[in-house]
């Protein structure tokens, strides 16, 4: 399949952070999503609601993170430059602080290694597992060496009292697999005090993931 161009990529991102925005996924000017060039990266920019901007106006930056084109980047383009770093497959980037999860992202209790356990087959298939990168401040350069290092085996990452960050082979299943996160995220929630059932060792094990 051939690689979209970068003003179809730039059209999709629109698309996306539009939709993420209208359906309560990226309140405020919260949330940032970018996609790996040749080149370097296109992001959202900083301080900007994702369901308001036009193409042209997303920041184009380089992999040593200079600015290139376009606004001024968000302040986390080096936690996705440095998740591209050691996923090198890894096309898009999708970081939001969707409501489910940012508040499994408070619990104290969380298990550091898989913040929500396999309750759902959707959430194996996805996501798999989600370990949690310790709180620094949005922006901080050890919060991105910290998550790149869990990012090296996993596709998707919870930042402690902040939000997940999820990478893919495309935009559109980095898309899909945040919105499955968010999803299992209130699943674990709403269910967080009732006598659940998780999937079994064998049971996910034996999915088509
Ligand atoms: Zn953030």
């Amino acid at each position: 399949m051939n690689q979209p161009s970068e003003s179809e990529l730039r059209e999709r991102i629109v698309f996306h952070a539009a939709s993420l925005f209208q359906r309560g996924y990226a309140p405020g000017t919260s949330g940032n999503i970018s996609v790996k060039l040749e080149d370097g990266i296109l992001l959202t920019p900083t301080n900007s609601c994702m369901g308001y901007f036009e193409p042209t106006e997303l920041a184009k930056v380089d992999f040593n993170a200079v600015h290139v084109s376009g606004r001024k980047p968000s302040k986390e383009a080096i936690l996705h430059l440095k998740v591209y770093e050691v996923r090198p497959k890894a096309m898009a980037i999708v970081h939001l602080h969707s409501t489910y999860a940012v508040a499994v992202s408070c619990l104290e209790d969380l298990d550091l290694q898989n913040a929500i356990p396999a309750l759902t087959p959707y959430y194996v298939m996805k996501i798999g597992s989600l370990p949690v990168a310790p709180y620094h401040p949005p922006g901080d350069k050890e919060l991105a060496e910290e998550a790149a290092t869990l990012a090296e085996l996993h596709a998707a990452i919870l930042l402690a009292n902040h939000g997940p960050i999820v990478s893919a082979g495309s935009l559109d299943a980095a898309v899909y697999a945040s919105e499955e996160l968010e999803e299992a995220a209130k699943i674990y929630l709403v269910t967080r005090n009732l006598n659940v059932r998780n999937l079994s060792q064998t049971q996910t094990n034996n999915l088509n993931i």
